[in-house]
Order: C-alpha cells, then sequence, then structure tokens
C-alpha cells in the first residue's frame, strides 16, 4: 500500500487541474501580453484565473499579482515594503516559527540596516498579542505573521493581529500558504494588506503562486522587465499555470475540510494511544484540518521516516539534514522542545484524497515500528539509567 502523508511538503496535481491546464501548453500558447487573438485568448484565460483567486478571499481582482508560488510572494511582500518605507522607517515584526521564506528574507534586511523583532511563540505556537502590541514603534513599517504554520499546524489569530496593525497604522502581511482554502479569508472584513498563497499545496501545479495587495499599497519592485502584473512583477505570465492554479481553487468543497479534520483526528487519537507521544500544536479547531505533528520519545525521527517509507508511507520530519550536521528544526524548539524530543517528531500532512483506510494502515505501521525502534534505541537506555 501506498500512502502519501506529505501534503504539506506539495500535493498531487489533481486530474482535473490537468485537464483543465492541457489546452494551454499546446493550443492556447498565446502570450498574454500579444494583441492577436492567441495572446487575446491567452489573456482572457489569466484574467479569469486572477478573478478565481480574488474572489476566494474576496479581493479585487487588481489585488492579485501572480508570481513562482510562496517563496517570491514572500519575498516580494517583504522587500517590497521594506524598500518602498525606507523613509517611514527600518522596523519590522516577525515570528520565530516562520518560513524561512519569511525569516531568511528578514535575516537578509537585517544586514542591511532593518531592525527585525522576531516574537516569541507559546507551546502551541502562538504569538503573544499584547507582546506584538509592545514592540509596535513609530518606526515600524511591516508585521509579517504567517496564517497557519507549516509545521505544527497553528491557526493564528490574524483578525487580532490585523485589528492591531491597523489602530496603530503598520502594514500587514500574513504567509497563507498551508492555510488557503483550508481556512477562510476575507480581506474585506479582515484588515491584512498582503498575502502569500502557493498553488502546489492545493491540488495545483507546481512553480505558480500568487501575492495579494491591498489596493494602494505601496510596494517597491523586485524584478524589473516588462510592465506584466500590473507593472509589479515583469516576465511572461505562466497562464496554463494560473488556469491551473484557479481550477484547483474552484475544485476545493467547503465539506471536504471537515472531513480531512475527522481522518486528522482519527490519526492523532490512534498515535496517542503509542506509550510516551505528545502532539506539537494545538489541537482542534484552531489547528490547520490536514497537519498531524507528533513526538515518539526515544525515537530518532529520521529512523522513523526510513522505516516508515520502506512500508509505502511518505511523512516528513522536522528535522533538516545539513551534512553530518542534524538541526532540530527551528519550529519545534521555539515551542519550547528540547533538542532530542524535537527529533523525534514525526508530521503526517493530509489531503482530499487521504482516506480511513490509509490512515488505519499508517497507525498500524506507526505502531510497528516505534516498538522495533525502542527496543534498540540508545535513547531510550539513557532514560532508564
Ligand atoms: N510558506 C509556507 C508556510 C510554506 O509551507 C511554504 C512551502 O512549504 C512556502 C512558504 C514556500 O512556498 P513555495 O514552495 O510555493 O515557494
Amino acid at each position: 500500500m501506498k500512502v502519501y502523508l506529505d501534503n504539506g511538503a506539495t500535493t498531487k496535481v489533481d486530474a482535473k487541474v490537468f485537464e483543465a491546464m492541457k489546452p494551454y501548453f499546446t493550443e492556447k500558447y498565446g502570450n498574454a501580453s500579444s494583441l492577436h487573438s492567441f495572446g487575446r485568448e491567452a489573456n482572457e484565460a489569466l484574467e479569469k484565473a486572477r478573478q478565481v483567486i480574488a474572489a476566494k478571499i474576496n479581493a479585487e481582482p487588481g489585488e492579485i499579482i501572480f508570481t513562482s508560488g510562496g517563496t517570491e510572494s514572500d519575498n516580494m511582500a517583504i522587500k517590497g515594503v521594506a524598500y518602498a518605507s525606507q523613509d517611514k522607517g527600518n522596523h519590522i515584526i516577525t515570528s520565530t516559527i516562520e518560513h524561512p521564506a519569511v525569516l531568511n528574507t528578514c535575516k537578509m534586511l537585517e544586514k542591511k540596516g532593518f531592525r527585525i523583532t522576531y516574537l516569541k511563540v507559546d507551546r502551541e505556537g502562538f504569538i503573544d498579542l499584547e507582546q506584538l502590541k509592545r514592540e509596535i514603534t513609530d518606526k515600524t513599517i511591516l508585521v509579517t505573521i504567517m496564517h497557519a504554520n507549516n509545521e505544527i499546524g497553528t491557526i493564528e489569530d490574524i483578525g487580532a493581529i490585523g485589528r492591531i496593525c491597523k489602530e496603530k497604522g503598520v502594514l500587514f502581511h500574513s504567509d497563507a500558504v498551508q492555510s488557503f482554502t483550508k481556512v477562510p479569508i476575507d480581506v474585506k472584513k479582515t484588515n491584512v494588506d498582503l498575502l502569500s498563497f502557493s498553488a502546489h499545496k492545493i491540488h495545483g501545479p507546481k512553480g505558480i503562486g500568487a501575492i495579494y495587495i491591498r489596493k494602494g499599497t505601496s510596494l517597491k519592485k523586485m524584478q524589473h522587465g516588462g510592465s506584466q502584473e500590473f507593472n509589479l512583477r515583469a516576465g511572461t505570465e505562466n497562464v496554463a499555470a494560473a488556469v491551473g492554479f484557479a481550477k484547483a481553487v474552484q475544485l476545493v468543497k467547503e465539506k471536504e475540510i471537515a472531513q480531512i479534520a475527522k481522518l486528522r483526528d482519527r490519526l492523532i487519537g490512534g498515535l496517542r494511544k503509542i506509550p510516551d507521544t505528545m502532539l506539537n500544536g494545538p489541537a482542534g479547531k484552531k489547528r490547520l484540518c490536514n497537519n498531524v505533528n507528533i513526538v515518539f520519545r526515544f525515537i530518532e525521527g529520521e529512523s522513523m521516516l526510513l522505516h516508515l517509507d520502506a512500508k509505502g508511507i511518505a511523512v516528513s520530519t522536522g528535522s533538516a539534514c545539513s551534512q553530518r550536521d542534524l538541526k532540530p528544526s527551528q519550529v519545534l524548539t521555539a515551542i519550547g522542545l528540547r533538542p532530542d524530543v524535537a527529533h523525534g517528531s514525526i508530521r503526517f500532512t493530509l489531503s482530499r484524497f487521504s482516506t480511513a483506510k490509509e490512515i488505519d494502515y499508517t497507525i498500524k505501521c506507526v505502531k510497528q515500528v516505534v516498538e522495533n525502534l525502542r527496543q534498540i534505541s540508545p535513547l531510550r537506555r539513557g532514560y532508564d539509567g
């Protein structure tokens, strides 16, 4: 049995998405900027796709810019605001659990003279709204806090963050790559000025994403060239991918969120029956519907990943192997896990294609693997003294 539970990393392209994209490679391949019928046809498809993305968050089509994905959208938002607002201030507030696309962009800006505040999070990954209020100064130009965390599924209260930012007159960007279509967002009701999205997390193609930029927000463009995308992102648009992205959005059904959450809780329930386990991140409604992240004490995540892979189950760990150095995930240490405990964490991320049969098979296999690994675990021996 093959079970794909790494949908937080990427998802399979829905067959209907692929079908919708195909004609834009082989028949309707015009450049959306060309004036002839091929170009007009491509441009029409591009604008329709833009409308679909905009409607999903109650934005205007002119507020949606297509990019190459979440990473580019995050870069565009943060650097774009930073360089456009230098005369107002040099202070940016973010959190310690952001995706590297945000954290490393902030670190780069720090080297260029910007001051960055990294808000700490609690055990479940939530920022402290009072601390956010206290950290905003008259030099603060941007707050960038993710909507939902990619590792532990924490859904931050972007409504409350937006209200604070509006009160203080500071722009607010949120990385919504993991939450898009899973947690409703209405930009007319929520005070968020910039949002980042990516298609490949929602059964769309890789290499395309979007950024929402509230009308009137001033942004310095990062890429120079043609006047595509309202003169904010130069380069020939990837029409086929935009069409696929929009189709992926249209295919999301509201009721599937609750179904995925039910399977998530079935998996959490089954895995938590294994002794010495702990759930990372919150339970229930404040957790992404498809995210499960569990610590298995006395086990090394990488061994577990490989053993599960041998049984056909794809999951991920929070650790990043860099040469021989096994660094624990920054997110897991930020929520207070000791490095050795963080190393025993596994992330399982579901999709609408996940089934109860797959979940039950996974629970059964994880139990076996944990038992086997614990029998030979030096960590366990150390613990037992
Ligand atoms: N932000 C978050 C929260 C993510 O999970 C990811 C991808 O894992 C990204 C940004 C980067 O998106 P992309 O792969 O489209 O560049």
